[in-house]
């Protein structure tokens, strides 16, 4: 990387350049790059624009050149030639000095071994030179203020852009076509919309750090396919967090199979996207799994930003759509506002007396107050001045005799300055409907599913989460330099846990049977005995494991066959361990690994032998402390039973939080030596009194020079 030659233009200039070359420039809009031009025209981009083509003169009213060096100083080139012509074509732009070129054409490292070796070769170009690329296999972008829009795609065949505060950043330049298409469709507009294809040079990441110092953007959108650096994208999500920015994140991987058989269950439950989730939602970054979803969500945020505590209010003239809309809200854990006892006072004003609950059914009004939309918009008022409403929703069913209604329902929502929302049921008789509340300015969604999604993400944003912290100190490398690489059994793992306070079980390893039965008298019986070896991963699948051994001849016998089934090992393994049997306990399992985009994480979930069946596991990135690890600890589905579940006692609760706390710091100083720990079973005592480690294992990384992470 120190060869890299300093970038001509900033990511901001590429945005906002002063002079814009097209090449294959040409008058016919069926092509391209007459397309490109005419779009510059029509949505009034005040550079200069320079077509490039060997054959023409004058395209489009502007002179054209032949090659590129014999133009005027061009910002930005945009090019979409066959692939294998691309490098010659960038190497004369490098040499006349041009400041990025984006790229359109396909056929990069997204079709395989060759088309990798002609974008690294464009990618070394754009490091020697210093001229920056967006794309290749890109769509290219689009900045509304300036009217630049520098693709080609049809969907900027409209009278004018929406201009908007919203930044948006995809790999995927169809995603970031169909999205404009269907925002504008919506009257929401955008700031910038950047799609950054395969990412030779500047990427997803670059953009995103331009949009969280740019004052036109105030949320911003990021579609992510794959994470270059998982470290600089957590430094920028927590940049924009302090910034005030909200981010609205979708990324796709979810349902990628596991990793690599792991060698610990952390490892095959800490997959790349939870430990994506855990960092973004340490960050208060707001997870989508819709491109749709996320416009309206962003749209939100940009209007009204952060929403308030307190529950919606649903409103509608049609009873039905608001039954079938509180049960999707209730589904998707969003609250209804439960009204105070002075807003339905007032709403006797208007409505009959037994009809003043939320979801509030417009049809119930008093009609002998005649104009009926007046005084359903009195409703809307009335309910928005409930402060335990913190937004107003309204349900509209597919109606053309919505308009005058959704006009004064709508306008009234958006009078009472509380963050609104029009959910409207498909079909093209209400384009009139959609056409009002466009114009009066009311956010709406096309079908119930988009606005509850919306809703449920609106709502959970929170302003103030807490920002994760970078760790607090560096490593204390000093306590652990003596640990062995490789491979820790399970009394090696849990020394080193109990060097960080972590209680562990009594245990003793023993090579002989008269040495197990000392160790198990001076334990006390009942023990449990069990096989040291690092050939076998889950002890107890392998037959490996004796518990509840109540006297010498019990012992004797699980000794028998525990040496018989390690007997047929390659090498025979002879070290075995006698360890307190800890009676009863809730199972939970502890986990860290250092994850190589984000660095150490911890996980905590469900323990004993049915963890990766039940899968009922929370994430966090390392360090926490014990309120984080207790509020971590909350969303496990076995938390109820901590609780004390029917009437049971209290678990130690504060000594769980404790446990992983330490774990979690144990992860952080171990740097780029940690590879995975497990705890599991992490067994809570049902007397209510503390925990203890009953199992453990553990791989240490070689020391290595990259001590970042
Ligand atoms: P592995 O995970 O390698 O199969 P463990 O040592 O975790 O082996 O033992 C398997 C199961 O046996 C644990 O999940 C736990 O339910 C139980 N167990 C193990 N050690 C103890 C102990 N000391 N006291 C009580 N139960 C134990
Ligand atoms: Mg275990």
């Amino acid at each position: 990387m120190t060869d890299r030659a300093s970038p001509r233009i900033t990511v901001d200039r590429i945005l906002h350049p002063a002079s814009v070359a097209v090449f294959g420039a040409s008058d016919d809009r069926s092509k391209w790059a007459g397309r490109i031009m005419y779009y510059l025209a029509l949505h009034g981009y005040a550079g200069e624009v320079i077509p490039i083509n060997p054959r023409r003169q004058i395209v489009q009213g502007k002179t054209c050149y032949a090659r590129i060096a014999d133009a005027p100083h061009v910002d930005v080139a945009i090019i979409a030639i066959p692939a294998p012509l691309v490098p010659a074509t960038l190497r004369e732009c490098a040499d006349a000095g041009v400041g990025c070129c984006l790229i359109i054409s396909s056929g990069f490292a997204e079709v395989g071994p060759e088309g990798a070796a002609l974008q690294r070769e464009i990618s070394e170009l754009s490091r020697r030179t210093g001229m920056r690329l967006v794309g290749p296999n890109c769509l290219g972008l689009i900045n509304v203020l300036n009217g630049m829009a520098l693709t080609s795609a049809r969907v900027l065949e409209v009278e004018r852009l929406h201009r908007g505060r919203i930044g948006f950043v995809t790999q995927s330049g169809a995603i970031m076509l169909s999205i404009f298409n269907r925002a504008h469709d919506v009257g929401i507009g955008f700031s910038h919309l950047v799609s950054v294809g395969n990412q030779a040079d500047l990427d997803l990441a670059d953009f995103f750090e331009h949009m969280i110092d740019d004052p036109a953007t105030a949320v911003i959108c990021l579609h992510v396919e794959g994470l270059r650096d998982g470290r600089r994208f957590l430094d920028l999500i927590r940049r924009a967090r302090r910034a005030g920015k909200p981010v609205i994140a979708l990324k796709t991987g979810r349902s990628e199979l596991g990793e690599h058989a792991a060698r610990s269950h952390t490892a095959s439950l800490a997959g790349a996207y939870p430990v994506f989730e855990a960092a973004c939602r340490d960050a208060g970054v707001v997870l989508v799994d819709d491109p749709d979803v996320m416009v309206l969500v962003a749209n939100m945020l940009a209007r009204f930003g952060a929403p308030t505590e307190g529950g919606i209010a649903l409103l509608s003239p049609s009873g039905g759509i608001n039954g079938i809309v509180a049960d999707r809200l209730a589904d998707a854990n969003v609250p209804l506002a439960v009204l105070r006892p002075e807003t339905r006072q007032s709403l006797c004003e208007v409505m009959l007396p037994t009809h003043l609950d939320n979801p509030v059914d417009l049809g119930a009004r008093r009609q002998e107050l005649g104009e009926t939309n007046a005084v359903a918009a009195r409703a809307v008022e009335l309910v928005a001045a409930d402060p335990g409403v913190n937004a107003i929703v309204i349900a509209l069913t597919t109606s053309p005799n919505y308009e005058a209604t959704s006009k004064a329902l709508g306008a009234a929502a958006v009078a009472s300055g509380k963050p609104c929302f029009t959910i409207i049921t498909p079909g093209s008789v209400a384009d009139g409907v959609r056409a009002v509340l466009r114009e009066i300015g009311c956010p709406y969604g096309d079908r119930i599913d988009d606005g509850v999604r919306m809703l449920a993400a609106y709502t959970r944003y929170v302003p103030t989460s807490r920002v994760a912290r970078a760790p607090d100190a560096k490593p204390g490398r000093a306590s652990l330099l003596d640990l062995r690489t490789g491979y820790l059994t399970e009394p090696d793992a849990k020394a080193l846990l109990a060097r960080y306070g972590i209680p562990v079980t009594r245990e003793r390893v023993v090579r002989a049977r008269d040495e197990a039965v000392a160790a198990a008298e001076a334990i006390g019986f009942p023990v449990a005995l069990k096989a040291v070896t690092d050939k076998v991963v889950h002890k107890s699948d392998a037959g490996l494991v004796e518990l509840a051994l109540a006297d010498p001849d019990a012992l004797g016998r699980a000794w028998d066959k525990i040496r018989r089934r390690l007997a047929i090992l390659d090498p025979p393994a002879d070290t075995l361990l006698v360890q307190e049997m800890v009676s009863g306990g809730l199972e939970l399992i502890l986990g860290a690994k250092r994850d190589p985009g984000f660095g150490p994480v911890v996980m905590i979930g469900s323990g004993g032998i049915l963890v990766e069946l039940l899968r009922d596991v929370q994430l966090a990135l390392a360090p926490i402390d014990p309120a984080e690890a207790e509020a971590l600890l909350r969303g496990v589905k076995a938390w109820p039973l901590l609780e004390g579940y029917r009437g049971r006692g209290r678990l130690d609760i504060p000594a769980v939080a404790s446990a992983l706390s330490r774990l979690s710091r144990l992860a952080v100083d171990l740097g780029s030596r940690l590879g995975e720990i497990d705890v599991n079973p992490l067994i809570v005592r049902t007397d209510g009194h503390g925990v203890v480690a009953a199992d453990a294992r553990a791989v240490i990384a070689p020391e290595t020079q990259d001590q970042d992470l």
